[in-house]
């Protein structure tokens, strides 16, 4: 194996850790940071991605309110509890775990969380804020990955490489290609459209998998020495989770690579942390 391993548990560990030295300096302020989480319904995927943001709040010393509703809840019951809570002078951040129910509009639920508490990044005047490069709420996903470039592949200048992303989602790939222009690289987007994806892929020098299908992107797609982020979560048929990238094979001849588990997925709760110390300042601080 050639690639250096790029390791998402020790960046978002490090993140995490400046976070608390800026939490307690917060708190000797007498401000405190608070993140409320609602969950709908009961899917035990979400449960887990709900424990693990409270557990890092904990970690931090932010003060999480939870809220878990059951799956029959009305659309009006939820937006009456957002409202609420954008009127909060305590509450910094409101997070909505995502999938919801089907009988609930998320775009609606998305729609009505106070834009300045928004720290998913999902509100539209946040997606057009980084679209037109304000100051604003970052996805908390695409915002790992440029930690895990960064801080994982400190030679990497990034300005003017070719970069090559894989997958067009709202939450994902799209915020990701303007964080990456932000970064002024040359940016492709390639999606389940693309014609000759391996031919696309291996001219870049930084890519990003976002496509949610196992072992899509092969040796075939990758140039020699490439930086290889791979954002795909998926399952074997045996239960195992792997990426969207065939890792052994591709990190005999990329330069760097991300695990998975253990390299995009612990930066997705690290940025949102972040993000939840942006809205405290924000709101706290008026920074
Ligand atoms: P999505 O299904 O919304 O989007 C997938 C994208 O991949 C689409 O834009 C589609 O055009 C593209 N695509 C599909 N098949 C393709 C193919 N054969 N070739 C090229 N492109 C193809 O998914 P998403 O929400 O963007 O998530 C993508 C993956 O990232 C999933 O595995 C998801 O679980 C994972 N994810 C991980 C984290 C994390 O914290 N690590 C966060 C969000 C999503």
């Amino acid at each position: 194996m050639s690639a250096t391993i790029i390791d998402g548990k020790a960046i978002s560990q490090q993140i995490k850790d400046e976070l608390k030295v800026k939490c307690e300096a917060l708190k000797e302020k007498g401000i405190e940071v608070t993140l409320a989480v609602i969950l709908v319904g009961s899917d035990p995927a979400s449960q887990v991605y709900v424990r693990n943001k409270k557990r890092a709040c904990e970690y931090i010393g932010y003060n999480s309110l939870s809220y878990e509703l059951p799956e029959d809840t009305t659309m009006d019951k939820l937006l009456e509890l957002i409202e609420e809570l954008n009127s909060r002078s305590d509450v910094d951040g409101i997070l909505v775990q995502m999938p919801l129910p089907p009988h609930m509009d998320e775009k609606k639920v998305i729609n009505a969380i106070d834009p300045s508490k928004d720290v998913d990044g999902f509100h539209p005047m946040n997606v057009g804020a980084l679209m037109v490069g304000d100051k604003g709420f970052v996805s908390c996903t695409p915002a790992g990955v440029i930690q895990l470039l960064k801080r994982g592949v400190p030679d990497l200048d990034i300005s003017g490489k070719e970069c090559v992303i894989i997958g067009r989602s709202n939450i994902v790939g799209k915020p990701m290609s303007l964080l990456m222009l932000r970064e002024n690289a040359t940016v492709t987007v390639a999606h389940s459209r693309t014609k000759n994806l391996p031919e696309v892929c291996k001219r870049a020098d930084i890519i990003i998998a976002a496509v949610g299908k196992a072992g899509v992107i092969t040796k075939d797609h990758v140039k020699p020495g490439a930086v290889v982020i791979d954002v795909g979560i998926n399952r074997t048929d045996d239960g195992k989770l792997c990426g969207d990238v065939k890792f052994d094979e591709v990190s005999e001849i990329a330069g760097a690579i991300t695990p998975v588990p253990g390299g995009v997925g612990p930066m997705t709760i690290a940025m949102l942390m972040n993000n939840c110390y942006e809205a405290a300042a924000m709101h706290k601080l008026g920074e």
